[in-house]
């Protein structure tokens, strides 16, 4: 974790920040080419994953909002449960 501490320190964060959006829109192409055009792409989804994984800790980071994520996806996560439950039980 301290290379991407010292990524963004070295680079600065409008550069990092920019990153982050130039790697989730190249995960949004890889995506789009798997489900539209049904290409075999795994490694590209892997590597584009990894990379907006590895931008959105530096998003985190320049932000300083780790714990905050970390209570709102935990909290999100019980809500998609809920309507998981909810809409199983319908069946
Ligand atoms: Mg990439």
């Amino acid at each position: 974790m301290d290379t991407l501490k010292r990524a963004l320190k070295v680079w600065g964060k409008d550069a990092q920040m920019l990153q982050v959006i130039e790697e989730m829109s190249e995960l949004t192409k890889e995506i789009l080419k798997n489900v539209n055009r049904k290409k075999n792409n795994i490694a590209e989804l892997i590597e584009e994953t990894a990379d907006v994984e590895i931008m959105l800790e530096q998003l985190k980071h320049c932000y300083q909002i780790h714990e905050q994520v970390e209570e709102y996806k935990t909290a999100k996560i019980m809500k998609i449960k809920k309507r998981l439950d909810e809409w199983e039980s319908k069946k």
